[in-house]
């Protein structure tokens, strides 16, 4: 999506070679109307093939997830991230290891939302190592859910998500690509 390309290059901060703040249009302050257009891009790829909800990780993909959500008008889950566990009969639960930021957490499902007719599109703002996206699979699955695959606003190539995701079978469609990254360039991978 140029739009966004162009938003990551004159707004987006390289913080080193793997990070990219995007505080100002995504992650901190978000443009509604860009938000819209991105839901509306991922909803269109994703458009007719029986997606009955669209899941995400709080917090920070809501505001995209939500967007896709409305556009194919089905409801919008959202995976908590919960610091320690809690015993819960009617949740479905499983650790997340964030290399991003050297941490762990725990993600959570109400099994009240998600059942065995459901198929799903997980819906973040980043896709990394996959980590984030993979837990979600594993919660999917603990529902015996399917998976209709991931949308993501931004994608770092030179990590390894796409390929983890694409091993399990899943789809990934990524509005922008980051082949390479410096303090001072971004590169995209041709589309
Ligand atoms: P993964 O699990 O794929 O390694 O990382 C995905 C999660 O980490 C995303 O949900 C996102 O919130 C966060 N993340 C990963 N890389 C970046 C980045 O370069 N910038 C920001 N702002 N968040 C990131």
């Amino acid at each position: 999506m140029k739009l966004l390309e162009e938003k990551i290059l004159n707004e987006g901060i390289a913080v080193d070679e793997d990070i990219l703040r995007v505080d100002g249009f995504i992650n901190h302050q978000i443009d509604p109307a860009f938000m819209q257009q991105i839901g509306a891009d991922i909803a269109d790829h994703f458009k007719g093939r029986g997606i009955t909800k669209v899941v995400t990780i709080e917090s920070s993909g809501i505001a995209p997830a939500l967007m896709v959500a409305n556009s194919l008008g089905v409801p919008l889950i959202i995976l908590k991230k919960q610091p320690s566990k809690v015993l819960n009969d009617h949740l479905f639960q499983t650790i997340v290891t964030s290399f991003t930021k050297g941490t762990s957490y725990e993600l959570t499902l109400s099994q009240k939302y998600i059942s065995e007719n459901d198929h799903v599109l997980i819906v973040d703002d980043f896709l990394a190592n996959g980590e984030a996206a993979t837990g979600a699979i594993r919660l999917l699955r603990k529902a015996h859910a399917t998976v209709a695959g991931i949308g993501v606003l931004i994608e770092k190539s030179f990590q390894p998500g796409r390929e983890k995701l694409n091993a399990q079978g899943i789809e990934v469609y990524a509005l922008a690509r980051i082949k390479q990254m410096k303090k001072d360039s971004i590169v995209f991978e041709e589309e």
